[in-house]
């Protein structure tokens, strides 16, 4: 079976005015839509065809430069948009807890992630991860690289994240990155990064 393009669960003009409905398409259809298909492409008739993309990106040491560029943009995009959303929330619980055990506060939380995002250089992402002892840190990632890559310098599992790529957020904001990031605090959706963190 051969990946595939996530639906997403909502409408494209969903999370306006944060994140516009063109740049959505766009991001969707072209640019996920042809890091998956590269994805196929590169696994098409080797061993790794077949095996779920969580199995290849945890050895991605011993893959190609193709299954590390596309396979992670396939999994990141795919986590993106679930952690996206027009329904509101907010932390709670035993995870707005650990949030204060790592950062102080939420409003803390939100500086050192605003932070990882702004100052990532170039192409890249930002994430919220749990560690393997359990803690909450903010890490981020140049390229489509990810958390649970085995050559991460920083690995866990993801509960949030922020593709920084100029192709997110160049139609609506040009070269403002900050301000995109300061309008994705509104969309995200609490109840799902809340769901990662309880699975995770
Ligand atoms: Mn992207």
């Amino acid at each position: 079976m051969a990946f595939q393009l996530p639906e997403l669960n909502y409408k494209y003009d969903a999370l306006e005015p944060y994140i516009d409905a063109q740049t959505m398409e766009i991001h969707h259809t072209k640019h996920h839509s042809t890091y998956t298909d590269k994805l196929n492409g590169a696994v098409k008739g080797t061993a790794d065809e077949g095996k779920s993309i969580e199995d290849l990106l945890k050895d991605v040491s011993n893959k190609s430069i193709a299954i590390r560029n596309n396979g992670g943009g396939f999994y990141n995009h795919n986590f993106f948009w679930e952690i996206l959303g027009p329904s509101k929330g907010m932390p709670s619980g035993e995870f707005l807890k650990a949030i204060e055990t790592a950062f102080g506060s939420f409003d803390a939380f939100k500086v050192e992630f605003a932070n990882a995002a702004t100052t990532r250089f170039g192409s890249g992402w930002a994430w919220l991860i749990k560690q393997s002892d359990g803690s909450l840190t903010v890490t981020s990632t140049p390229n489509q690289d990810n958390p649970i890559m085995d050559i991460s310098v920083v690995t866990g599992v993801p509960l949030l994240a922020l593709d920084v790529w100029e192709h997110a957020y160049y139609l609506k904001y040009q070269n403002r990155r900050p301000e995109y990031i300061d309008a994705f605090w509104n969309v995200v959706n609490w109840t799902k990064v809340e769901d990662n963190f309880k699975r995770g």
